[in-house]
């Protein structure tokens, strides 16, 4: 697919541009396909229209419900953390704006993406297929479930945070595959957690940075 990036007129391209050379490759992000989805996907368009200015400004910006896009350089470490091949099959929980999972759909081969919110949910997935991203799939549930259907999945990606990490997104993930997921005793601080799975009943576990995300909430989470 072409992204919108690479349109000559497009009026973002330069910011974008600027923001994964200072916030990505100039914080040690190198991962060539992590890059290039950063320089392409438009994160203008997953804002909302008060704050496309500030679209590639090194912060989370507000989205409806209550919730947030994170910050681009977060997206970055979180999705390079998880060293995805072309034909991967990955999931993301808390889908939010859509702006990770269109990320992902250019590194991956398939994307599942679960949020609760029902709003967020619809909004996300008519922006991803209006952009042309036709390997996402939005599911609107609680993502502590994961998505058993399409399980297991080589990269699992949570994009909020919860007490412990939920029995079912463990269960989903691949033998060989490798998950990302913000832990934390508050409902607003949490450690980055890398959790991979070597053999079938076995499991390890490493902390990343501390990090700051938006409650995990469903049966499994808060
Ligand atoms: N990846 C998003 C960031 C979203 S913020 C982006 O790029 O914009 C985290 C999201 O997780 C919020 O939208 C929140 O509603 C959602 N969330 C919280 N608990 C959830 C759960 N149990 N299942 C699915 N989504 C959840």
């Amino acid at each position: 697919m072409d992204g919108a990036g690479e349109k000559p007129d497009d009026p973002f391209a330069a910011r974008r541009e600027q923001m994964v050379r200072l916030q990505i490759a100039g914080r040690e992000i190198t991962d060539p396909a992590v890059l290039a989805a950063m320089r392409e996907v438009p994160r203008e368009q997953f804002v909302l229209e008060p704050y496309r200015q500030y679209a590639y400004d090194d912060t989370p910006l507000p989205i409806p419900a209550n919730q947030t896009i994170s910050q681009p350089y977060i997206v970055a470490y979180m999705i390079a953390a998880l060293e995805l091949r072309p034909a991967d099959r990955v999931l993301e929980i808390g889908t939010g704006s859509g702006y990770a999972a269109a990320i992902l759909s250019r590194i991956a081969g398939e994307v599942y993406t679960v949020e609760r919110h029902h709003k967020l949910a619809d909004y996300a997935r008519e922006r991803l297929s209006r952009l042309g991203y036709a390997n996402v799939f939005v599911h609107h549930g609680d993502g502590t479930r994961g998505w058993p259907e399409h399980a297991p999945y080589n990269g699992i990606i949570v994009a909020a945070g919860g007490p412990t990490v939920p029995e079912s997104l463990r269960e989903q993930l691949a033998v060989g595959g490798r998950m990302v997921i913000p832990v934390g005793r508050s409902r607003h601080q949490q450690n980055l957690i890398l959790i991979t799975r070597p053999a079938e009943g076995s499991y390890t576990e490493e902390m990343l940075v501390p990090v700051a995300f938006v409650p995990l909430i469903g049966d499994e989470g808060w």
